[in-house]
């Protein structure tokens, strides 16, 4: 049985397969860090260096794993709260480190200081109303973070050696922001696109192209979620957790 036909397999009989994604956090973590284990291990937001020592002492505890066996190491986005612990996991596994193509792309945009043609229609849409906005929310150390990145995810794609998990990109928090679906087994990652810290309800963030937000949050809840983990605040298991999202306008 291929992928797409387990696909169509589960939703005939809506059975869903077994969970893979584990939280590494405590009460003083800033952000979520995630452990998907297909087998093999993905990190999601390694977060800070506390983080990190979690996520050591749990893959022995708790899974009889080392940190050898972590395969990739996605952020979802680059703010610091959520790359902090990047240094510190390098040390311990040798683990390519993934991001949204979309900072290379603005990177470049930077470093030439003009818009490349075939990004124009793409940026003049991200940047409405006006492009000092869009500078504003893309500070400079980003040059510096984007240096710990080794592959680029593109949208719909699945994850490097993990076809199950596709990248949905997810502008509005950040433009490079993206979530991480599988369905198979109905989870989302959402990184800070979708936060949890107010009293437990979803609220998706802020950002300054509100036409971006609405397309983010269509898409969203186009995607069939049973399990949603935010980057701050607690998972939400349950049916539909998007369809009541407030808004941060
Ligand atoms: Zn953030």
């Amino acid at each position: 049985m291929n992928a797409d036909d387990t696909y169509r397999h589960n939703v005939d009989r809506n059975v869903s397969a077994a969970r893979q994604v584990h939280t590494i956090t405590d009460r003083f973590s800033m952000a979520n860090t995630y452990l998907i284990d297909d087998g093999q291990f993905i990190i999601v937001d390694p977060g800070s260096d506390l983080n990190v020592r979690k996520l050591s002492d749990y893959l022995p505890r708790f899974l009889h794993r080392s940190l050898a066996d972590i395969d990739l190491i996605v952020l979802t986005h680059l703010h610091p709260d959520h790359t902090a612990g990047v240094g510190a996991l390098r040390q311990l596994c040798s683990a390519p480190v993934a991001a949204s193509a979309v900072v290379y792309q603005l990177q470049q945009v930077l470093e030439q200081g003009k818009l490349i043609p075939p990004l124009l229609a793409q940026l003049t849409e991200q940047l409405r109303p006006g492009p000092l906005r869009y500078f504003d929310i893309f500070p400079p150390f980003y040059e510096r973070q984007m240096k710990l990145v080794d592959l680029w995810l593109t949208d719909v794609d699945g994850l490097p050696g993990h076809p199950s998990w596709r990248v949905i990109a997810s502008p509005g928090h950040t433009p490079e922001s993206l979530c991480l679906y599988n369905p198979f087994t109905y989870e989302l990652l959402c990184g800070d696109t979708v936060i949890t810290v107010q009293g437990g309800a979803p609220l998706l963030r802020s950002g300054t192209n509100r036409q971006r937000l609405e397309e983010t949050l269509q898409v969203l809840r186009s995607l069939n979620v049973h399990y949603l983990y935010p980057g701050h605040g607690r998972p939400i298991l349950g049916l539909h957790p998007l369809n009541n999202v407030d808004v941060e306008w």
